[in-house]
């Protein structure tokens, strides 16, 4: 029976620059973590590259750096990875949680940002909105790049003008995602990456912060080390053994060299890894649009370049006949189900954050209040997608499709 993973990552002489690392005798950050840096931040046209230990931790530095905290609201896309309001509540801010467009996109509805700010917020005669139930301030909106393509940047950078607010982009599954051939990272005061195995490339676990913003990335480099700073006279000095001062509540959320060296070596062939992972989705609409009228395909807007992290497709509710939610929704997990015990592995494509029993219960939200993004939830689902999947594993998926379909609907 085939064994078909939602996805796999590609790896090919990773094992000599690891070894390399190991033979140096310099594992934690060092060298190597400088050169992954440059590497990324290079491709991604931004200037500074501050790796960390995960995106989760990369984002949580951020808006520690930001200097949100208790009593400061940050709106959050509602269908994203819980790693995204995690990373503001950790700074025991509120994440406020704003619905998705309902098309395949999956990205932030611009306009369910705007009725946020006017319905939620009052101005203040010197700019800063307060939320009206818990007198919170708004200070930031977080643009999720999710499955690898951008959210519409255009929107939400002239929103966050009009309101004085920053923008945060979580581009955790968006290394080389593009609007126009400008890349993810430069829209927002900094963008947020990732390289656990289910994104474009992988370091087991990782994650980088990009700016363009030396004062920012000082800062972040420092908090990355417990907030160790070297005094202006030690550096005059270059003293070798004195240590460094620590004026602020830093953290240990380092890369390894160990780690860095595996990112080297995905980095020399990222866009061969992108390249491929898009012929493949291309291949997927093809075959979907002509085999399969149930499945909505994710959409690439004009301009934009998908980099398909997951290829994430929703159930075609109309053609299917099914305008219940919870009926679509069980026929989609049987679907799922079905495909399971064929060797095809498949996920729904993130969760709802706000339905999540966490945020459910905090804050008293229920799934209704953010439909798009339950919708989503309960109705999509992410194909099988990697950059070395056979054609063959393609056609074998899109065949399995269409006799669960046939199981279910005869
Ligand atoms: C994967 C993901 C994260 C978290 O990344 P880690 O590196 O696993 O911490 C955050 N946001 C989004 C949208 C993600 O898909």
């Amino acid at each position: 029976m085939k064994n078909i993973p939602v996805t796999k990552p590609y790896f090919t002489d990773e094992i000599n620059y690891i070894n390399e690392v190991l033979q140096s005798g310099w594992v934690a950050q060092g060298q190597r973590v400088a050169e992954f840096e440059k590497l990324v931040a290079s491709h991604e046209d931004c200037k500074y590259g501050i790796a960390t230990s995960s995106c989760t931790t990369a984002l949580h530095l951020l808006f520690v750096s930001l200097g949100i905290g208790k009593s400061d609201d940050v709106l959050v896309p509602s269908f994203t990875f819980i790693a995204t309001p995690n990373s503001v509540q950790y700074t025991s801010a509120t994440p406020v949680f704003v619905d998705n467009l309902p098309d395949t996109t999956f990205s932030v509805d611009p306009d369910a940002i705007l009725d946020c700010i006017e319905n939620k917020y009052s101005r203040k005669a010197d700019g800063t909105l307060t939320n009206k139930s818990t007198g919170n301030c708004l200070k930031g909106i977080i643009a999720v790049h999710l499955f690898g393509l951008c959210a519409n940047m255009e929107r939400i950078k002239q929103i966050a003008e009009k309101y004085q607010l920053w923008v945060v982009e979580d581009s955790a599954c968006a290394l080389g995602a593009r609007i126009n051939s400008k890349p993810q990272g430069g829209f927002g005061v900094a963008s947020c990456l990732s390289f656990h195995p289910r994104k474009s490339i992988t370091t087991g676990e990782g994650g980088m912060i990009l700016t363009s913003d030396l004062e920012m990335a000082e800062k972040l480099r420092s908090l990355r080390s417990h907030g160790a700073s070297i005094s202006e006279t030690q550096r005059h000095h270059n003293k070798g053994y004195l240590l460094p001062e620590f004026n602020s509540l830093g953290f240990n959320f380092r890369l390894t060299d160990i780690q860095a060296a595996v990112g080297i070596s995905q980095m020399n062939k990222i866009d061969w890894l992108l390249e491929e992972k898009r012929k493949k989705a291309l291949r997927y609409n093809e075959l979907i649009s002509s085999e399969i009228p149930w499945l909505i395909k994710p959409i690439e807007p004009i301009g934009y370049v998908h980099t398909y992290q997951s290829y994430v497709c929703m159930l075609n509710t109309e053609a299917l006949g099914l305008s219940s939610l919870s009926k679509a929704n069980q026929f989609r997990n049987t679907i799922m189900e079905g495909l399971e015990l064929s060797g095809v592995a498949t996920r729904q494509g993130t969760h709802a954050a706000h339905t999540l029993g966490f945020y459910r219960s905090k804050y008293g939200i229920r799934e209704e209040d953010y439909p798009n993004a339950n919708r989503a939830d309960k109705l999509s689902i992410a194909l099988p997608l990697y950059p070395q999947m056979s054609a063959e594993d393609i056609e074998y998926v899109v065949l399995k499709l269409k006799e669960e379909y046939s199981k279910q609907k005869g």
